[in-house]
């Protein structure tokens, strides 16, 4: 398979008042052509700055991506980049959808025109071109009577559309990768089960790699086949989605498993959320980070960083409980069990 991204030990860091918050500590991961890879934590947790890193949307200062840290495109640091380089590289080869698309939307231009604009931009392409081109895409995204809705402005679309406009103007330059951050979010929970088949069913047709980036895990289920779970700014588990559904091996993503409703659960007080506070980054616990909110905490916990132990071949965590005089827990959760 084809490697598009490569992150290796990205750091970030802001630079506050208060001092300096290490917003991502150490993260790695890949993406190959085709694959979609979903980063689930809750919010603070690194996952949405370590999205704007690799689009690189960082702003300096405050923010800061600390040396040693490398994302490689096709084998080539992005961190090192020319301005030529980034806008070929932004919106032509990845691009991203934010939650909130009447945010990203511009309300005063039409809707196809905003989608013709990145034609125009990045393919060279005329106006008129462009703009027959943005019918073409608003029709992808299954918006009916394309034509008309494409000479409408953002506030005539629902929500949903909103956002299916949002996604046609990320794919109108047909991207290697398209980053979707908490793209349901702001949406009712049957749009949301839409955009996802929506964004499955391009990525299939289009081979477009897909990051997706949510605090639900429910949301990731149907999409994607690698995951990664982020707290406090590191990964603490990864593996593919059976691995992490039916055999998830770390107690952080048990509670989020334990927080996404199930269909075959009729009690409300099956559903648990997760109690306590993230750390604070401009002091990061010494040991494990979710010491402070986990039930299995041991003295070793608090003192020493967890090792990452490998499960599989493609499935790791980072957990004490995984050493071998450690007490044996039985997994309290997973949609196996
Ligand atoms: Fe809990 Fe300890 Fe594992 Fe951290 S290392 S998740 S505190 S058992």
């Amino acid at each position: 398979m084809e490697r598009l991204l490569e992150v290796r030990n990205l750091r970030v860091s802001y630079h506050t008042y208060a001092g300096e918050v290490q917003s991502v500590r150490g993260v790695s991961f890949t993406l190959d052509k085709g694959e979609s890879l979903a980063i689930v934590g809750e919010s603070g947790c690194g996952k949405t700055v370590t999205s704007k890193a690799i689009m690189g949307l960082i702003q300096t200062p405050p923010g800061e991506i600390k040396k040693g840290s490398e994302i490689l495109f096709q084998g080539k640091n992005i961190l090192e980049f020319s301005k030529k380089e980034w806008q070929q590289y932004r919106g032509a080869e990845v691009s991203m959808i934010f939650q909130d698309p009447m945010t990203s939307l511009n309300p005063t231009m039409k809707v196809g025109l905003q989608i013709a604009e990145s034609l125009m931009i990045h393919r060279g392409m005329s106006k008129k071109e462009a703009f027959k081109e943005a019918v073409k895409m608003l029709e992808m995204v299954n918006i009916p009577n394309a034509e008309s809705r494409a000479n409408q402005y953002p506030h005539q679309f629902s929500g949903g559309m909103r956002q299916r406009a949002m996604i046609a103007i990320a794919l109108a330059c047909n991207p290697k990768i398209l980053i979707a951050d908490e793209p349901t979010t702001a949406l009712d929970v049957t749009i949301q089960a839409q955009i996802i088949d929506l964004m499955k069913e391009l990525q299939k047709k289009l081979g477009t790699s897909i990051i997706l980036i949510t605090h639900d895990l429910g949301v990731v289920a149907d999409i994607a086949q690698k995951l990664i779970v982020m707290y406090a700014g590191q990964i603490v588990e990864r593996g593919n989605a059976e691995e992490l559904f039916y055999n998830p091996q770390h107690p952080y993503t048990w509670a989020l498993l334990r927080a996404v409703p199930r269909l075959d659960s009729e009690k409300k007080e099956d559903l648990i959320s997760i109690q306590g506070t993230p750390p604070d980054l401009i002091a990061p616990p010494k040991g494990c980070p979710f010491a402070s909110r986990c039930q299995y905490r041991m003295q070793i916990c608090d003192e020493v960083p967890p090792p990452v132990t490998k499960i599989s071949e493609t499935h790791e965590a980072a957990c004490w409980l995984h050493h071998e005089y450690a007490p044996k827990v039985d997994i309290p959760v997973g949609r196996g069990g």
